[in-house]
């Protein structure tokens, strides 16, 4: 997942960026409005994360021309002023949310979730030949296509319900790593802070049911103390 963020302020990028590496998504950064537009336009991008104060061209003036090019990217407007004209400029500008500064981290990730989960996959739009084999996910004998929204171990279909294909995407876009409850949580269920983690572990459950099966080595593990992980047994 390729996103784009545009801001100046060394201190936001690093800490954006380490937090978006860290949840699993592919950072490039501008540090101005020109060569963010510029690169906006030369890449395919997911979502772009846009700052409104920005030397030279600022952030309203970058949307506006992105939506002037016909570029629907989904644009996630970070404001520090956080008056109700900028807010109202900036979705006016053609952004599809704004973020107040200081904002918390797992607010920025929520919102960026959101934001990809009502945009259809332009990247598939844009290039339908070629979009086959990127499309699925693979981590030893399990696959999973994202076209088709199914699962497969061993060449036989696994079944999933729509929140167990998502854990499960979210574990194969993660795999080998450690994933806490916590992680899990925010990551497939979104900003419902307030549900308790314990849905995970049911999920986890009925997710291992299927993957795991019997007489194949286990993919799904319990790190205990820390939380789950997909890989193959040692
Ligand atoms: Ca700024």
């Amino acid at each position: 997942m390729k996103l784009l963020l545009i801001e100046d302020e060394p201190s936001v990028v690093s800490f954006i960026r380490r937090y978006l590496t860290e949840a699993g998504y592919d950072v490039s950064v501008a540090l101005d409005g020109q060569s963010g537009l510029q690169m906006a336009m030369e890449n395919n991008f997911q979502l772009i994360i846009l700052d409104v104060m920005l030397p030279g061209m600022n952030g309203i003036a970058v949307c506006k021309e992105l939506r002037k090019q016909q570029d629907a990217t989904p644009i996630l407007m970070l404001t520090a002023l956080g008056s109700t004209e900028n807010v109202v400029a900036g979705l006016d500008s053609g952004a599809d949310d704004y973020l107040v500064k200081p904002f918390k981290q797992a607010e920025l990730l929520a919102r960026i979730r959101s934001l990809l989960r009502r945009t259809p996959d332009t990247t598939a739009n844009t290039a339908p030949s070629n979009n086959t084999n990127s499309n699925v996910l693979k981590v030893a004998d399990l696959e999973l296509n994202l076209n088709t929204k199914s699962a497969s171990r061993y060449g036989e279909n696994i079944v999933l319900t729509a929140t167990e294909y998502r854990l499960l995407e979210y574990m194969m876009r993660n795999p080998r790593r450690v994933l806490s409850r916590m992680e899990i949580l925010e990551n497939v269920w979104g900003i419902d802070f307030n549900m308790n983690t314990k849905v995970v572990d049911v999920y986890v459950n009925y997710l291992r049911k299927k993957v795991n099966r019997k007489e194949q080595p286990a993919l799904i593990q319990t790190v205990v103390g820390m939380g789950y992980m997909l890989k193959e047994e040692e």
